[in-house]
């Protein structure tokens, strides 16, 4: 059985706990803020290996090694560039030595280049994907148990990393994370859900959320993944919103305030489940003391209302492909990069519909193109239509939803207090939710 076999076995019969932040938790130990964290591995190793072995204790099933970052791009700025390998390589080293003798899988973790490519930006799309090759191979020379390819911003690199891992080490598990803003997009301006189901589409082990919410704000995405997203699912909040105290930055949730929440999401179907920038061994161990044992829900995801689109209409051409999203992975170019932001609304013989997510408007005048490719493969001629989408959701829900969240943050603080809880205890009385109000 190779290492992608025996995940997927692992899984069906149990919850996995990962473990929470690398590279907060060294700044919260004092590794100094001139360095980028990924320097740690060399700069002091003891406390990266002090970091893995508290998280194993804590419960953690796999460990995420130090090298989030260690990308080309992003150690040039530091001028750790010809660093890269040793970087990634002793990182590995960390995190196998602290897993020694204990099951625990160790995670190539890879952060995203955050680039903008071409025409946006200075990079190409050629030389980003070389900077995920490069990474990529210096972690799998080392011999991690599976990558994960985390707090990704856009769908785009995540596939990059994707392929790079496929390429460097098949037989490696691959779990792909995205991230996703208050606004309910990630910073590129995909949608997180559809981004996962391409991800699933092409190949990933697992796929999941992880980063820049809370684990409130996280909640409504998670449910939306779990419903539909049919794969093996990841979910790894942050310890709360950033916030700056006495010109520190700190995370203001207790531990048990983030399991509590990391539960309802195993309840959902999720089968990895971790923590982010903010959570610490202590968050772990409650995470971990409360799925003990758990097995994980059998789910039955919908797919949701675009998937019957997909679905319903007759092809145009005997070979065309019935799946929006595979059909995504074999266009170039600008073509691709606007196919990524509409959803296929109806194909009628040969006219197809499309609508473009309004954030992304600016790439509809490339649609000649998408025509062009999109006749070339499914070998019709075609009429495209490209209508724009209406914006997802209004400030008026927007700011509902903010309100919901505070209002299930105060009720999660207020239950889990110990103080209240031993107040109920004593006399055998309960809280009424409806009394709760957010400061
Ligand atoms: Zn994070």
């Amino acid at each position: 059985m190779n290492r992608r076999e025996a995940l997927r076995a692992w899984l069906q019969d149990s919850v996995v706990v990962a473990d929470g932040a690398v590279g907060t938790l060294l700044r919260s130990r004092g590794f100094p803020s001139s360095l980028p964290v990924e320097a740690a591995v060399f700069v002091q190793p003891e406390r990266v290996l002090e970091i893995h072995r508290d998280y194993l204790r804590a419960g953690a099933q796999i460990l995420t090694t130090d090298t989030f970052r260690a990308n080309r791009l992003h150690l040039s700025l530091h001028g750790l560039a010809d660093r890269l390998e040793e970087i990634n390589v002793r990182g590995v080293e960390l995190a196998r030595r602290a897993a020694q003798g204990s099951p625990a899988w160790v995670g190539a973790s890879v952060g995203p280049l955050k680039v903008m490519l071409r025409p946006y930006g200075e990079v190409t799309e050629e030389e980003a994907r070389e900077a995920c090759r490069e990474q990529v191979r210096a972690l799998a020379g080392a011999g991690p148990d599976l990558f994960v390819v985390e707090t990704q911003s856009s769908v785009l690199e995540a596939l990059f990393f994707l392929e790079a891992c496929r390429e460097a080490a098949p037989d490696l598990p691959v779990l792909v994370s995205l991230t996703v803003g208050r606004e309910g997009r990630t910073f590129f301006g995909d949608s997180p859900v559809e981004g996962l189901r391409r991800l699933a589409a092409a190949g990933a082990d697992v796929v999941g959320l992880n980063c820049s919410l809370g684990p409130a704000d996280l909640l409504p995405f998670v449910e939306e993944m779990a419903r539909r997203v049919d794969h093996p699912l990841a979910a790894m909040p942050n310890g709360g919103y950033p916030a700056e105290v006495d010109g520190r930055i700190v995370y203001l949730s207790s531990p048990e305030y983030v399991a509590t929440y990391v539960r309802r999401y195993a309840d959902l179907g999720v089968h990895v489940l971790g923590g982010c920038c903010g959570t610490t061994p202590e968050t772990i161990a409650a995470i971990a003391r409360l799925l003990k044992g758990r097995r994980p829900v059998r789910r039955q995801p919908s797919g949701g209302g675009r998937l019957e689109a997909e679905e319903a209409p007759p092809a145009p051409a005997a070979e065309a492909p019935d799946d929006w999203h595979a059909l995504v992975e074999k266009l170039t170019g600008m073509a691709r990069q606007l196919a990524q932001h509409c959803e296929l609304i109806a194909r009628e013989g040969h006219k197809v519909v499309l609508r473009l997510d309004p954030a992304h408007r600016f790439l509809q005048p490339h649609q000649d193109k998408l025509r062009d490719e999109l006749t070339k493969l499914w070998g019709a001629p075609l009429r495209l239509e490209i209508e724009l989408g209406a914006p997802r959701e209004t400030p008026k829900a927007r700011a509902e939803k903010q309100k919901r969240a505070r209002q299930e943050q105060a009720i999660a603080a207020i239950e889990n207090d110990a103080f209240v809880r031993e107040v109920c205890d004593l006399f055998d009385a309960s809280i009424d939710e409806s009394t709760i109000k957010p400061l």
